[in-house]
């Protein structure tokens, strides 16, 4: 008989404009991760259009999950949960993931799991390092999140901080609207050639803001046009992704500090950036602080991660029933 630990969970992400499916076995190995990517399909648009995005992963759902099976070398005889994002996110994309998960969950017989798109994110982080376990601080920064997370246990998170306004994502793609190439260039230019605002909010030591920087990169570019003076890209890239390290660097090393936990991850789009990466892992460094960082397919929305973080939801007993639905403003840690 199969011991109940061990779970091959079919784990389905739909929470933006990726369509994704992913075989993982008992939370930690990836059997498969197929991402079918609508990026350039919105970028027509200037950004996502949710419309687009449901109908796209309707079109997109049955082709992806059967490709994860197959890649994982399995069929549904041999899926013992499945495991789906159900907030927070577009509510009609994540509704595809969610009826989607549900017919087969019904169909089979299966558990359902219903997994927070943000846990998934953390989660991502345990699957290439085997000996990462709670205890430990993550920064969770996407184009639209910028959260600062305490994990204290498997499926138990205390928020120390977040963004007020902007996610870090967002204010990157705002700014790289203006200054294309922007992780790229930045490493060409002087980042203290211009001194951009890093915002402080009193009494919440480890929230973030990013909008005024944004502006004021965008105020900086407008300006130099209208007086007609030359600039480099380079250097305003450089300059604002510096003041957005800073932050994020100095607001994390904190958290570590005060909390004694010297373990820290990080998740999410941003978390690929090169230059965010090598600033946290230096800082962690300097301070004898373990640091962990997912591979760039894991730091983008992918249902590995899903299966990562359902395998543990599972473990700690969360099953859903035929009623789940999508939340697009979920809570992490509400179930
Ligand atoms: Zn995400």
């Amino acid at each position: 008989m199969k011991e109940i630990r061990d779970i091959n969970m079919l784990a389905i992400e739909s929470s933006c404009d990726e369509t994704a499916a992913a075989v993982v076995h008992n939370g930690r190995e990836v059997l498969s991760n197929i991402i079918s990517s609508q990026i350039d399909l919105h970028k027509l648009y200037g950004g996502v259009v949710p419309e687009i995005a449901s109908r796209k992963h309707i079109e997109k759902i049955n082709q992806v999950i059967e490709e994860a099976l197959k890649e994982a070398d399995v069929t549904l005889d041999d899926i013992d949960a499945v495991a789906v994002t159900y907030g927070p996110g577009l509510v009609g994309a994540l509704l595809v993931g969610v009826a989607e998960a549900k017919a087969i969950a019904y169909a089979r017989n299966l558990p359902l799991v219903g997994v927070h798109h943000i846990e998934g994110h953390i989660s991502a982080n345990y699957i290439e390092h085997p000996d990462l376990e709670p205890p430990f601080l993550c920064l969770v920064a996407s184009g639209g999140h910028t959260h600062l997370v305490l994990v204290r246990d498997y499926g138990n998170y205390e928020i120390l901080g977040r963004t007020r306004d902007d996610a870090a994502g967002e204010a990157y793609d705002k700014v790289a609207r203006a200054i294309p190439k922007i992780d790229r260039i930045a490493k060409e230019g002087n980042p203290d050639a211009v001194s951009f605002p890093k915002a402080h909010i009193e009494g919440a030591e480890y929230d973030f803001s990013f909008s005024g920087l944004k502006s004021a990169v965008l105020n900086y570019i407008n300006g130099c046009k209208m007086k007609g003076e030359s600039y480099d890209p380079a250097d305003i890239a450089a300059s604002f992704q510096k003041a957005v390290v800073e932050v994020l660097v100095e607001k994390s090393m904190k958290a570590a500090e005060n909390s004694g936990i010297y373990k820290f991850a990080i998740a999410g789009g941003v978390a690929s950036n090169t230059a965010l990466r090598a600033a946290i892992k230096q800082a962690c460094e300097e301070r004898q602080i373990r640091f962990f960082h997912p591979s760039p397919v894991y730091c983008t929305d992918n249902a590995a991660m899903i299966g990562a973080a359902g395998y543990y939801e599972f473990l700690a007993g969360t099953r859903h029933g035929w009623d789940l639905n999508a939340v697009p403003n979920l809570k992490l840690g509400e179930r």
